[in-house]
């Protein structure tokens, strides 16, 4: 069984075709989905759908871009519903989106974007969640870094998702505990720096997954789906000279000690308001 450590099948592009987008990924043998949180809409969705698909957890936070298209009280608002992600039935495992984001949202709204990722920060270690973290855009992993070492991260760690930093801040992070995981960008031919950040890191670190459904692998259908999981395997597979399948087994099992377990039935699921009631 193999898991998709971040995709969002919540997403409206893949809503009409759910059903297809799952038997898909189960024939992959793709069984496992860490399903990321952007904004409160989405948290709602992810509950839901973690409520009717099995092997689904879900982390809920406030996506960098997300900040930065709303008010300081829209900020506000979202951030003070955030812990209720964490309370009732199939409730959230981990925190995130959560970071910073110069590509594809405005500078200016960096200083807004890093007081969220500091609050969501201390939300995640008074939870002891862990953080999922988007950083994208120049300047945004010094940035990231230097805020990580004066916050800190909670003990259940966390990842740094989609990662497109260099191989030398890849030690960095590890060092402070984080996974990373690399989505289909590590597929392109031309991505130099993400293929020499995928040497760098540790067996025991390394998480694989889609960012379905945007990051589609070069020559594979939009949008994007967990059954392309297997191409960043291959890709990563490729690059540290090892086996697809046993980088696919390593990531599953890091992403069960973070997120919980993707096997659990719905008769065995822990009764209302346990933390861990996630998934059916
Ligand atoms: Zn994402």
């Amino acid at each position: 069984m193999y898991v998709d450590a971040h995709c969002h099948l919540d997403d409206e592009r893949l809503a009409e075709i759910e059903d297809a987008v799952f038997a898909r990924a189960e024939s992959a043998g793709v069984t496992g989905f860490v399903v990321a949180g952007v904004d409160p809409a989405s948290w709602a969705r992810q509950r839901a759908l973690c409520a009717r698909r099995a092997g689904v957890r879900w982390t809920a936070g406030l996506h960098p871009c997300a900040v930065a298209s709303l008010t300081a009280e829209g900020a506000e608002a979202a951030m003070a519903a955030l812990p209720g992600a964490f309370e009732g039935a199939h409730a959230a495992t981990g925190l995130g989106e959560t970071g910073l984001d110069t590509r594809f949202c405005a500078r200016e709204t960096l200083p807004r974007q890093e007081s969220v990722f500091r609050a969501s920060l201390a939300l995640a270690r008074t939870l002891n969640v862990p953080v999922v973290l988007h950083l994208n855009g120049q300047g945004t992993h010094a940035r990231a870094l230097g805020v990580l070492r004066a916050e800190g991260l909670p003990r259940a760690g966390g990842m740094v998702h989609a990662y497109s930093g260099s191989a030398e801040l890849v030690r960095e992070y590890v060092a402070l505990g984080l996974h990373i995981s690399f989505a289909g960008t590590v597929c392109r031919p031309d991505a130099r720096k993400v293929h020499a950040a995928a040497r760098a890191v540790p067996d025991s670190r390394l998480l694989l997954e889609t960012d379905a459904p945007d990051l589609t692998p070069p020559d594979l259908p939009r949008p994007n789906e967990p059954a392309a999981l297997l191409a960043v395997a291959r890709a990563v597979a490729a690059l540290r000279g090892d086996a697809a399948s046993a980088l696919l087994a390593r990531s599953a099992a890091a992403c069960a000690e973070l997120f919980g377990d993707f096997t659990l039935r719905a008769e065995s699921r822990p009764p209302a308001g346990v933390s861990s009631s996630c998934p059916s």
